[in-house]
């Protein structure tokens, strides 16, 4: 029984202390918006395990999916393939099989949804009648990088915008399209960390370029649930459900900010339980969980 060896009795070491502090306090905190969510909202161990550590499990056929739809979402707000499902379906063909999914079935299972999801896309990218009617399209996989004031803290925030649009008023408006099962609630969208990222960045010249190098007021982002129909009053299961989020208004975003930061440079990684705990990769090694409790007893 090499597992009852005293050698692997975790909880009889002391804690050990890094010597190398994680981030050089004299620097901008580099946090992605994703990770704002997990740090400030979730679980920063989760965190800090996959991101830091990065002990996450590689890359698995649902990134796979996402970042197909992402692409060709890309290329036909860029003009390079036409806005033509059967050219899009051609497209997907010809990268399809380079997916790795566990089974024949699963891969003609996930295609299939694939298919949906691009003809959403087309649905709502062509839509003229709903909300972008009023919008016309100024960027897409619109990279930004701005440093940010966060209370005592200054964070720079890197990441990429799939969609950019100016609005009737000739706001910046941000949309993120989403490829998971899950949609976050009417109440988590108003407070979704990542919009509020991209809004805060618009703010502070992230879509300077797009509008001929005049600073737009942010006018609000919105996540496109390209797995998911709307509802019928909002056009029915042809069209993707969108979840908007309305210009920011009041300080919470910069205290998410701050208290994200915060944990990263006092590098507290305390473990947080809760739903994000069911798809967490590290449950056998988290002292909060059952699973994970002989790495401190
Ligand atoms: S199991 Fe839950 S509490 Fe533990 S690291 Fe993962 S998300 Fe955090």
């Amino acid at each position: 029984m090499p597992s009852a060896h005293p050698y692997r009795w975790w909880g009889m070491y002391e804690p050990t202390v890094s010597e190398v502090p994680l981030r050089d306090r004299d620097k901008p905190v580099v946090l992605s918006g994703s990770a704002l969510d997990q740090l400030a909202n979730t679980c920063s161990l989760q965190w800090f395990l996959g991101r830091e550590v990065k002990a996450d499990a590689p890359a698995t056929a649902a990134q796979g999916f996402g970042n197909v739809v992402h692409v060709l979402a890309d290329e036909v707000a860029s003009g390079r393939t036409p806005a033509d499902l059967d050219v899009l379906m051609a497209r997907l063909d010809s990268v399809w099989d380079a997916l790795a999914f566990d089974a024949p079935w699963k891969s003609a299972q996930e295609k299939e949804h694939a298919r949906v999801a691009l003809e959403r896309f087309l649905q709502w990218h062509v839509d003229s009648n709903g909300a972008r009617g009023t919008r016309t399209p100024v960027a897409s996989e619109h990279g930004f990088d701005v440093t940010l004031e966060a209370g005592p803290y200054e964070v720079r925030v890197r990441g990429s915008m799939d969609r950019v649009e100016q609005d009737a008023e000739g706001r910046a408006y941000v949309v993120d399209f989403k490829t998971g099962k899950q949609a976050p609630s009417a109440a988590e969208v108003a407070r979704h960390p990542q919009l509020a990222v991209y809004q805060l960045a618009v703010r502070e010249g992230a879509a300077d370029e797009a509008f001929g190098g005049v600073r737009p007021e942010p006018g609000g982002a919105e996540l496109v649930q390209l797995r998911q129909g709307a509802a019928k009053k909002n056009g029915g299961d042809t069209l993707p459900k969108v979840q908007a989020q309305e210009p920011l208004s009041g300080d919470w975003i910069g205290d998410l900010l701050a208290t994200a930061a915060g944990k990263v440079l006092d590098e507290r990684f305390t473990p947080t339980t809760g739903q994000h705990c069911t798809h967490c990769a590290f449950r056998a090694s988290c002292s909060a969980r059952p699973e994970g409790r002989q790495v401190v007893e």
